[in-house]
């Protein structure tokens, strides 16, 4: 301690929001250097190096090799997969001399796959998977809580790389349970979650969340099954089959007067006239509020909004109902107008087909002040059902802002939703053949023939992990580290100003180091007792042992810092005692 490069603070940090922040900076483990981007310093460094070689272990015991990527990066590979205009403000853009576009690495998908497609070409290759761990960058709109969100982070992503779907699930499924033991290693009580891909883009996705009031997610739980999803992926439960009786009466019998697509044309064509040309039966309708009246004339007129990255063919409303107005109007004013506050339709519910070749369309005013939608068949034959709504995403799953507990479970009978929070530490997505497709990456099959690779991407937060790990396990007095990562195993202590105290503690971080512990050794002369056990408490190595008055009988205090349990051993003892 009188060389370790530390300094431990009495004060918080004025910034810090969150304990494991306060702490990690009043012992002495990072230092901020601008927002969101921190210093390492020599405690902190041997924290975060634990977490990695944990993580090493793991991904080599699934024979995932390590490689390391520049963070500087061309813009090319993320301009061909889109990534570059869709990261938007996300990411940290610079020049070159010659005015060349460069990025800081969000992350590798793009440079993994050009690597892999610079050196292989045979499905013999493959299954391959390669990792590394490295410093990310995000211009995140809000970094807070320390190391929880940086702008500068670590990061430990791997990718795989297989021929067949059925191999990327194997690779998939390898990865997960790597991240299981990862996971448990750590020491996280935490939870795997059913997850959207967000800017990954790609299929199956599932995040595993330490569980943390301080977390930013929200995920629920079914109270019943093992049904447990992020509130941004949860799933719409599966409609039940109805009785035709019980539909609601707007969507039963549709008669034969039921207007076609013949009026839908001739009302666009009368009120809306193209410039170029008529409306005819094959064009799509877009950037239009389309409002629909129900035959029978008992309910309102039901309102379809299309903004510009929405269409329907205009085939598919034929003999749904009559259209009373279609009004143009842009994104903007479409995703305000009051018929869409809660039911805006999504792909998946308007004009699409469900597995059974259903096609149907929901009713978004119905939704108002309630939590339900019905959906009507497209062909308006029957009802197909109640389906949870609110905003649709492609894959079938709903927006859910509003998610509440007590929610019925998408999975079983009687199960109900309990929410809570949790940090994500872990994100396992199948990417499929996204990236593969836009960068080119095919091998040749056993056949000769060209064919595809399909991917997966995984990542761990490694320095939020240090956050995360700090924050579920400080205590009031400080930092108090789980044995399997903390800086160091045994914190001595020397007290007083007895030469022959000072001796014996040397000679006992020397045993201990011999006996193959970490130790850190407090042997500052010229301060007190208290400041000593005061900073072996922040700091939060497992075990502080004390070499004082003691001594003279032969004793040694060997102190377990979480459960602050004393007792004294003799020194003879010790070692065999600790290791
Ligand atoms: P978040 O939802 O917290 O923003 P993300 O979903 O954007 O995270 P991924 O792209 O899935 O993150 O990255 C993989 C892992 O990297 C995450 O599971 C998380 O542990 C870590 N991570 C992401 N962003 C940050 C950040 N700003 N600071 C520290 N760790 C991060
Ligand atoms: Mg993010
Ligand atoms: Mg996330
Ligand atoms: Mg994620």
């Amino acid at each position: 301690m009188s060389t370790l490069f530390v300094r431990t603070l009495r004060e918080d940090p004025a910034d810090a929001e969150v304990p494991s922040h306060r702490l990690l900076v009043r012992a002495g483990y990072i230092r901020r250097a601008a927002p969101g981007i921190y210093t390492w310093l020599p405690l902190g460094l041997r924290v975060l190096r634990r977490i990695e070689s944990i993580i090493r272990e793991e991904m080599d015991a699934i024979g995932a090799q390590e490689v390391t990527f520049p963070a500087l990066l061309p813009r090319e590979p993320y301009e061909t997969t889109g990534r570059w205009s869709e990261y938007g403000d996300g990411i940290f853009r610079l020049k070159d001399r010659k005015d060349g576009d460069y990025l800081l690495g969000p992350t590798h998908e793009e440079m993994f796959t050009l690597l892999v497609k610079d050196l292989y070409g045979s499905y013999k290759d493959l299954p391959l998977s390669i990792y590394q761990i490295q410093n990310k960058y995000r211009d995140e709109a809000r970094p807070r809580a320390g190391l929880l969100r940086g702008r500068e982070f670590v990061m430990k992503d791997s990718y795989s790389f297989d021929v067949t779907d059925a191999g990327l699930d194997e690779s998939y499924r390898r990865h997960r349970e790597a991240y299981v033991r990862i996971f448990d290693r750590l020491g996280f009580d935490y939870v795997i979650v059913k997850a959207t891909s967000g800017a990954m883009g790609g299929s199956a996705s599932e995040e595993f969340l330490a569980k943390a009031d301080v977390g930013e997610d929200t995920y629920v739980r079914c109270t019943n099954c093992d049904y447990a999803a992020n509130v941004e992926a949860v799933e719409v439960r599966p409609p039940a089959p109805r009785s035709y009786d019980d539909a609601p009466a707007a969507h039963a019998e549709q008669t034969p007067e039921t207007p076609t697509i013949a009026t839908l044309v001739d009302h666009l064509n009368e009120k809306f006239p193209r410039d170029d040309r008529p409306w005819t039966a094959g064009d799509t309708l877009k950037n239009v509020l389309v409002v629909l009246a129900h035959p029978d004339g008992t309910r309102e007129p039901l309102a379809i909004g299309l903004p510009g990255d929405r269409e329907v063919d205009i085939k598919r409303l034929e003999g749904q109902m009559e259209p009373i107005g279609i009004e143009p109007m842009d994104d903007e004013e479409l995703r305000k107008h009051p018929a869409l506050v809660k039911g805006y339709i999504g792909p998946a519910a308007l004009g699409s087909e469900s597995e059974s070749g259903i096609r149907y369309l929901v009713d978004p005013r119905v939704v108002e002040g309630t939590r339900w939608v019905t959906g009507a068949n497209v062909a308006g034959s029957h009802v197909i059902d109640l389906v949870v709504g609110r905003d649709f995403t492609p894959d079938g799953t709903i927006e859910a802002a509003e998610v509440r507990d007590g929610d019925p479970c998408p999975r079983c009978e009687d199960g109900t939703f309990e929410s809570a929070r949790g940090i994500e530490m872990g994100h396992v997505f199948q990417l499929g053949r996204k990236y593969a497709d836009a960068l080119g990456l095919q091998v040749l099959d056993e056949n000769g023939k060209l064919v595809t690779v399909t991917m997966g991407s995984y990542g761990v937060g490694v320095t939020r992990a240090v956050a995360a790990i700090a924050e579920g396990t400080l205590d009031e007095i400080g930092l108090c580290w789980p044995r399997q990562v903390a800086p160091y195993d045994v914190h001595l202590v020397a007290t007083g100003k007895d030469a022959s105290v000072f001796d014996a503690a040397e000679k006992l971080a020397q045993d201990l180091t011999a006996a193959g512990l970490d130790v850190l050794y407090d042997d500052r002369p010229k301060v007190s007792p208290g400041v000593k056990f005061k900073d072996a408490e922040l700091i939060g190595v497992p075990t502080i042992v004390t070499v004082g008055r003691g001594l003279a009988d032969g004793q040694v205090e060997v102190k377990d810092r979480r459960s602050g349990e004393r007792a004294d051993v003799p020194v003879e003892g010790a070692v065999e005692r600790l290791v």
